[in-house]
């Protein structure tokens, strides 16, 4: 078993992978459309990877914002890449609206309000679809 969490398990429920990465949503009760694209390989850094795979991780990152986009209109996306605490190479997608729990702080800066956003039933099965249709069929 390893002690990385992204090396023991997907993460998340996948809605999209290859053989090299893997988009994930995080079951989040804040922020109901935050998403994850994570590299199968244990890397910590971008600069870890050749350029055929950068640009394929960005790919991903570009096609996942753009499918949250199309899926769920939010009022802006949020994108970062730390890996301070999980040194496995991964970057956040999350989708934000004026009105979430943080805005407009990051998601992991101090609460604005109370209020949350209402969960989005079909975000899984609307991203997958839409995923597939901008990076391919992907491997099931
Ligand atoms: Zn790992």
């Amino acid at each position: 078993m390893s002690a990385c969490p992204l090396c023991a398990a997907d993460g998340g429920e996948v809605l999209w992978r290859d053989d090299r990465l893997r988009v994930i949503a995080i079951a989040d009760v804040d922020h109901p459309a935050f998403l994850r694209v994570v590299w199968q390989a244990h890397v910590a850094e971008m600069t870890d990877l050749d350029v055929a795979d950068r640009e394929h991780v960005m790919a991903a990152v570009w096609a996942t914002e753009s499918a949250l986009r199309d899926c769920v209109r939010p009022d802006k996306v949020n994108l970062a890449s730390f890996g301070n605490v999980v040194p496995h190479l991964h970057w956040h997608v999350i989708a934000r609206w004026r009105d979430d729990p943080h805005f407009p702080n990051a998601v992991w800066g101090p609460r604005m309000r109370e209020s949350a956003r209402p969960p989005l039933p079909g975000l899984a099965r609307d991203m997958r679809l839409r995923l597939a249709e901008l990076l391919g069929p992907g491997d099931r």
